[in-house]
């Protein structure tokens, strides 16, 4: 089924993207992507699971659980993917016991999923993530992470964003430590990605200050640094969150190698910047779609 094929099914049966995000236990945000054109070849694993519920003419009566148990489905599936994620950073020495947090929020029930504090990830399950409805924590065996006030003031600020990674991912955190912002021009991933990632001054963790300089910041950019700190990035989904910054990871990795052998050659200013300004899915580009 192509991906037309998929929207005018969908829109003969009448299902919301939420339906469909609880039917297929694809995330919100991806299936939000795939129908509003932004994600055009999706990963082969949601195409399946979305032709099967399109494709199955029964589909109709699994759509009418009573609210409660659609809620607690939403509730479930939210923690695991959190839980799923928060496991795969760890392995990947992107986060440690008392640094970095993931959360994803569903914004229609105002409620933040959030892993909490001081636990080593590869040991979470589900019932220890923290389920916060504003400043007042309604779920969870454990305390929620003291940085959830930087998670709330990022998707503050980024209506189109419904997940946020805060990881001390050692390349991006070094810079966070020298007070740098990045501007690499020998990457097109970088330039495509990223333009630049901004570094903001030192501001005191698990307090205010730390969201301090934040919303200018990440309005414009989906992956910041915080001085002397770490990073910080919005996504769609949780899955493009952490994308990001394992993306800007190799990036800085390969390039700190590159200059251990010689003269990094920049990319000519012009071809650049032809670059950012006609892909499709350059960040200037992908801002300007948000705001259309
Ligand atoms: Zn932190």
């Amino acid at each position: 089924m192509t991906i037309e094929e998929m929207k005018a099914r969908k829109q003969a049966l009448g299902l919301t993207n939420q339906d469909i995000a609880t039917l297929t236990g694809v995330p919100l945000g991806t299936v939000q992507k795939v129908f509003a054109g932004i994600t055009t070849s999706p990963r082969y694993g949601t195409v399946l699971a979305l032709e099967k519920i399109l494709g199955d003419d029964n589909v109709l009566m699994q759509t009418a659980p009573d609210e409660e148990s659609a809620k607690e489905s939403i509730r479930e599936d939210l923690k695991r993917e959190l839980v799923m994620y928060a496991k795969l950073m760890d392995e990947k020495g992107l986060v440690n016991t008392m640094e970095g947090n993931l959360s994803i929020y569903d914004r229609a029930h105002d409620f933040l999923y959030i892993t909490p504090s001081g636990t080593r990830k590869s040991l979470l399950d589900e019932s220890m993530i923290a389920v916060m409805h504003g400043d007042r924590q309604i779920d969870g065996t454990l305390k929620r992470s003291s940085e959830y006030l930087l998670h709330l003031a990022a998707l503050k600020n980024r209506p189109d964003a419904n997940a946020v990674a805060h990881l001390h991912a050692p390349y991006l955190t070094a810079y966070a430590y020298c007070g740098k912002s990045i501007k690499v021009n020998c990457s097109t991933t970088f330039a495509l990605l990223f333009e630049e990632i901004p570094c903001l001054p030192y501001g005191m963790p698990g307090t205010v200050r730390i969201a301090e300089g934040i919303d200018e910041a990440i309005a414009e950019h989906d992956l910041i640094l915080l001085g002397n700190h770490g990073a910080v990035a919005v996504g769609a989904d949780i899955e493009y969150a952490v994308s990001l910054v394992e993306a800007a990871e190799e990036v800085l990795k390969i390039y700190s190698y590159a200059k251990q052998i010689g003269d990094v050659v920049d990319i000519d200013p012009d071809d650049l910047e032809e670059l950012m300004e006609k892909h499709p899915s350059s960040r200037r580009n992908r801002m300007r779609r948000r705001f259309n």
